[in-house]
């Protein structure tokens, strides 16, 4: 894999002394089964981009990143005792659930807004944008997985990301959905136990589905080895505040510490 080969930089064109890495992590050391990423976790841009031409009310939008989703991942890492491998830039400067090259890669238009600092971009201005954010975070993953697989010991990775209520004027049901395809495992138990809680509208490969140009992390990380995976996709209204975030990491902490016990059963 390129990002796995390619070296580290030794001078950045584009992070700068007071930018913050890319990558974010919490619990490396955890001992769960469980491996979370979060693509969309921040909404940070690296200072030499300014403000990508948009207003602060456009880059705060479910466009710049997964709302709430930061909140659910972190307690639901701890709570788990689970490693979180997460991106704090904004997915407007690069998405870090696309293959590089594909058009929503970096976006000149996210569902009505333009993006003016994503037009005429150079082929280094592209490289750039995934030497410095891209290839460290997929490297942390792909890292994270061959030390686990070293070391014997399972992974079932789990892609946490929101989605917005309303898109292009249509209003979305569900309050979660699963996103899944070749594994056959997780993404049945997850949907049994999510529709088993029976307060919820579950989403089956809803409000998406995994594709190879809409995804990376789990047909890269997690199908191409093989490994348990599923995406979640939580409705972003439900985890604005800390309380919804609260809530949801203790749910999802409880549904699928259900699901690692239920594996554990069928090894015995
Ligand atoms: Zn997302």
């Amino acid at each position: 894999m390129d990002f796995a080969s390619s070296p580290a930089t030794a001078t950045s064109l584009l992070l700068g002394a007071t930018d913050v890495a890319p990558v974010l992590e919490h619990n490396a050391d955890g001992r769960s089964p469980f491996l979370f990423t979060a693509d969309h976790y921040g909404r940070l841009i690296p200072k030499p981009l300014g403000d990508l031409g948009l207003p602060e009310s456009e880059l705060m939008r479910h466009i710049g990143w997964d709302i709430g989703i930061a909140g659910v991942a972190e307690r639901l890492s701890k709570r788990l005792d689970a490693h979180l491998i997460a991106q704090r830039y904004s997915r407007l400067v690069i998405d870090c659930n696309r293959p590089p090259g594909v058009p929503s890669s970096i976006p000149l238009l996210s569902e009505a807004t333009t993006i003016p600092g994503n037009d005429g971009l150079s082929r280094e201005d592209r490289e750039t944008r995934r030497c410095e954010i891209f290839d460290p975070y997929h490297r942390r993953i792909h890292e994270a997985i061959e030390r686990r697989q070293a070391e014997k010991r399972p992974t079932i990775l789990v892609a946490l990301h929101s989605f917005t209520p309303v898109y292009a004027g249509a209003a979305r049901p569900w309050h979660i959905g699963t996103l899944h395809r070749l594994d056959k495992i997780l993404p049945p138990l997850l949907l049994r136990a999510l529709r088993a809680e029976g307060d919820l509208v579950v989403g089956d490969n809803e409000p998406y589905a995994v594709s190879e140009t809409t995804d990376y992390t789990i047909p890269v990380h997690a199908e191409a080895r093989g490994l348990m995976c599923c995406g979640i996709e939580i409705r972003q209204d439900l985890i604005t505040d800390e309380g919804g975030q609260q809530q949801w990491a203790e749910r999802l902490a409880r549904i699928l510490g259900g699901i690692e016990q239920t594996l554990i059963g069928r090894k015995a």
